[in-house]
Order: C-alpha cells, then structure tokens, then sequence
C-alpha cells in the first residue's frame, strides 16, 4: 500500500500514512507534501501586522510555521496552475 498524503508514493506505516506524513498527524501540522531532497529551507524575513502574532499566539501557532505552510501551498497551487499568462 501507499500512502495516502499529498504528491506521496511512500509505503505505509500507519492510519494509511507513510512514516514522514504519518509523524505530521501525530504532531497536529498541516498533512502536507514532503519537500524534496535538495530544496532546503532557506531563511526569510517577514513583517506583519502586530494583530496578526497576537491572534497567532492566542491559537497556540508558531508565526515561521504557519508561514511557510500558507506560502507552500502558494506555490504548491501555482506549480498546478503552470506559469503565469504575461
Ligand atoms: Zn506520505
């Protein structure tokens, strides 16, 4: 069997997950697809309104990681689109 995640062909090793999407459930993240090997993190500066980090401490969310799942699946949705008419 595999698995059962987004863009994912890993076998199985629990609730129909692979290992990697398996471990996003136990932590309560976003399932989301695994990054590729050879597309590293890289680090980027953001500023957002003061309202924004309070609404996201009061929800217990870490402002980095709900970042970067709100700007993956932007270009997750892009990438399925194909590149943009000019
Ligand atoms: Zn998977």
């Amino acid at each position: 069997m595999t698995c059962t995640g987004p863009k994912c062909s890993r076998p199985v090793v629990a609730f129909g997950l692979c290992g990697t999407h398996y471990m996003q459930r136990v932590r309560g993240t976003a399932i989301r697809p695994i990054r590729e090997r050879g597309d590293p993190l890289v680090p980027l500066t953001i500023r957002v309104p003061k309202s924004v980090l309070t609404a996201l401490a009061a929800a217990g969310q870490s402002p980095s990681v709900v970042a970067r799942d709100v700007l993956e699946r932007w270009e997750s949705r892009r990438a399925k689109r194909g590149p943009a008419l000019s």
